[in-house]
This record gives structure tokens, C-alpha cells and sequence, in this order.
């Protein structure tokens, strides 16, 4: 028997990871009526992330892309949920850079005097950062970087989202999805459209089949380090996070099988490894998590409403950025939805449409 649709959305959506979590905020401020599920047993990348925002890349040490648009725009987003869920959870913080040759210091130097100048600091000399961090071949800052603590931003979202009766807490099972061009059913929850955000869980969505993931398993340690005084994101092949209460969060490790989100005795060994180098100080590690960031072939998110079926839409692919990207993304997608906005053809999944084998519903 069909059950009777009694709720009409505007959006439903699949998911409160960090995608969803910032794309429902902005559909509210926008007046739009959504309505979330989520089971949050099922996926843990948001809840492990650091929550690191930096507008340089180090391995090449060039400017992260579109990171001033996505600064920009988190730097507006974040406070203002601050206010709406009362906490702290943005933290502007410097980055200090420790390097390990002079090869990079020459590389900083030219940067700094040209298209990394706003972000970049002199060297500094000196073989330690405040006595705690090994820093031989010395060591510079970046600005304009920070961190989002993701895990309580989430948890703060959800009771916001379950004290308006926006949120249910179950799996999403996708046989149970019915569709046309102008609306989807999910049960007696009657949709304009549905919002995948199921991060890293998307790879089996039955109807995005096609999504290029190429999803990195990464694991993080939480140390107590008695003594550490450095009150900055210390970056040198890892970084150190000060979390408060004499906390660090040390990360992260990046790995292409075995993909589950179980921490491993080789994930941890790499990161102590790593950590023992840099660090002058005596530690104990307090928690170990994995996770699996959703990340694509070519970096790029994924976004966009399906070619074949306009009421079936994917916000996803926000890789090991997901904090810098999803505000500016999401607010884009939204203006393309509502007001037809054309879509920045680098993030629209209709890049990588092929049309699908018989058979597949994709
Ligand atoms: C170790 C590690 C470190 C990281 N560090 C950083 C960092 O420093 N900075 C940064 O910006 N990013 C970082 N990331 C990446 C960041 O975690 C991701 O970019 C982002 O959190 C992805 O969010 P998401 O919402 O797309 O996915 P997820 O966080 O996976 O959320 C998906 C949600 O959908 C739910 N879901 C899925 N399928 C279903 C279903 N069928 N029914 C109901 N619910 C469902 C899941 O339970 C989950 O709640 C890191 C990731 C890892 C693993």
C-alpha cells in the first residue's frame, strides 16, 4: 500500500556531514523548507576532521585554488552560525611553517615577493619554536589560516536542526526514493528535490554511479603534550593543533585501499614517526580515529543536479578542504537552484556524465 505524502519540502537531504550541515543553513536563511536525514553511526570523516583552513599548499607552495573567494566567504559563514548556535568554533590562527631544507626557504622567499605576499612572513631564525618544536633550518608563518571544530559546529547544528523538527535520525534507503522531473517521495516526505550530501558513502549511490571518487583514508591522533607552548598550527609534513586544555590533535596520514574508517597500528606508527621528529617533548596519545574524506580525481567538488533526473541533486567531493569550500559552494549551488545562476563548470558533475550502461540506473 502507498503511504500518503504529507510533508511538502522545498529540498530534502540526504545527510549532516559538513556538506549538508552548511547547505541546510544556508537553504533556511533563504526560507527554503528541508528536511535532513541522517544516521551519524554511518559515516565519521567530519566528526575526525581537524578542521584545518589554509590558503597555501605546501607541496608545490602555491595558493590553494579560489582560496580568496573561499576565505572570503567562510570568514562571513562561520561567525555568523557562531551567533546563531551561541559557541566558539572558528578560530583565526596562524600556521607556522617549519622547514627542513634550504632549498624551500629559497622557493618562500620568491613567493613571498610575489604572488603569496599576503600570506607568507619572513623567515625567522632560530633552532626551536618556543622551546618545543625542533627548528634547525628555521621557520616562517602563513595568515589568513585558522581552524573549524567540526565535530562541535556539527553537533550544534543538529540540535538546532531537531529542536524545528528538521532532522530525522535513520539510514537513507535509497530503494525507497520515487521520482519524476518536478518531485521526489521518500516515504511520506513529499520533495521539489533531494541534496546528496553522503560524503565519502555517495560511491554507491545507485543513481551517481559515474562520480570519479578517488576517496583517501586518513587517520588523526589526539596527544597531551605537557609543557607545549606553542598557541599556532605548527605544519612540518604534519601538523600540531592546539585544542585547549593542554589537548593537540596531530595529523593526518593519507591512504588509497584498505578503506575503512578503522585506525591502524601503520597509521599510527607513520604519525608518531613523523611527530617524534619535530617534536623536543615527552607525549601521550589519547585517541586514535580514521576516516575517508571524499575526494576526486581532479580535486575539483562535486556538485550539480543530475543530467538525466533534475530532482535528484549531489553537493559532495569537498575532498580534505570540505571547511574552506562548502560555504562559498554551497551558497553557489543554491543561487544556481533557486535562481538559475549558471554553475562554475570546474565543480558541475556533468563533467564527468557518460550516458549508462543497460541495466544501471545512473
Ligand atoms: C583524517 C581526516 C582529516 C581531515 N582534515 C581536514 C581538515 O583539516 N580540513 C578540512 O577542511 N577537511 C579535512 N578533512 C576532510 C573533511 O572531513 C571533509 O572534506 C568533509 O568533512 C566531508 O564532509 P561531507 O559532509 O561531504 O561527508 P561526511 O562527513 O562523510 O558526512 C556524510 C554524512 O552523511 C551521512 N550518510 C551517508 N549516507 C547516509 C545514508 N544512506 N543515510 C543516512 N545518512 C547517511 C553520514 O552518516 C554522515 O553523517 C579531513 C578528513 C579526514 C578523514
Amino acid at each position: 500500500m502507498k503511504t500518503a505524502v504529507q510533508n511538502k519540502y522545498d529540498y530534502l537531504i540526504a545527510g549532516q556531514g559538513l556538506a549538508g550541515t552548511v547547505i541546510a543553513h544556508l537553504l533556511l536563511e533563504r526560507g527554503r523548507k528541508i528536511c535532513i536525514i541522517d544516521e551519524p553511526s554511518l559515516s565519521s570523516s567530519s566528526k575526525v576532521a581537524a578542521g584545518l583552513f589554509n590558503p597555501v599548499v605546501f607541496k608545490r607552495l602555491v595558493k590553494s585554488w579560489m582560496a580568496e573567494e573561499q576565505l572570503h566567504f567562510a570568514e562571513d559563514f562561520y561567525p555568523k552560525m557562531e551567533v546563531l548556535l551561541k559557541a566558539r568554533f572558528f578560530y583565526k590562527k596562524e600556521l607556522v611553517k617549519i622547514f627542513a631544507e634550504e632549498q624551500e626557504k629559497t622557493l618562500w622567499e620568491k613567493k613571498r615577493s610575489a604572488e603569496l605576499s599576503t600570506y607568507l612572513s619572513a623567515i625567522q631564525a632560530g633552532s626551536a619554536v618556543g622551546d618545543s618544536i625542533h627548528a634547525e633550518q628555521g621557520y616562517a608563518f602563513v595568515s589568513c589560516a585558522g581552524y573549524l571544530d567540526v565535530p562541535l559546529f556539527l553537533e550544534l547544528s543538529r540540535n538546532y536542526f531537531l529542536a524545528q523538527n528538521l532532522i530525522l535520525h535513520e539510514k537513507f534507503n535509497h530503494a525507497l526514493l520515487t521520482f519524476s522531473d518536478e518531485m521526489v517521495t521518500y516515504r511520506s516526505l513529499g520533495a521539489k528535490r533531494i541534496l546528496f550530501c553522503e560524503g565519502h558513502l555517495a560511491a554507491s549511490n545507485p543513481w551517481f554511479s559515474w562520480m570519479p571518487f578517488n576517496l583517501a583514508k586518513g587517520e588523526v591522533l589526539t596527544v597531551k603534550i605537557p609543557g607545549y607552548t606553542v598557541d599556532k598550527v605548527v605544519n612540518k609534513g604534519i601538523f600540531i593543533l592546539p585544542l585547549g586544555n593542554g589537548l593537540y590533535r596531530v595529523g593526518s596520514t593519507f591512504a588509497w585501499d584498505k578503506l575503512d574508517e578503522l585506525p591502524t597500528e601503520a597509521g599510527k606508527a607513520d604519525l608518531i614517526q613523523r611527530l617524534e621528529k619535530v617534536l623536543k617533548l615527552p607525549y601521550e596519545i589519547m585517541d586514535h580515529r580514521a576516516g575517508i574524506r571524499p575526494t576526486v580525481i581532479n580535486r575539483r567538488p562535486l556538485i550539480g543536479v543530475h543530467p538525466k533526473h533534475p530532482a535528484l541533486c549531489m553537493f559532495n567531493g569537498m575532498g580534505s578542504k570540505g571547511v574552506m569550500i562548502a560555504p562559498l559552494f554551497a551558497d553557489h549551488f543554491i543561487a544556481h537552484l533557486q535562481e538559475g545562476v549558471m554553475l562554475n563548470p570546474e565543480v558541475d558533475i556533468r563533467r564527468f556524465y557518460k550516458e549508462p550502461a543497460p541495466g544501471n540506473k545512473g
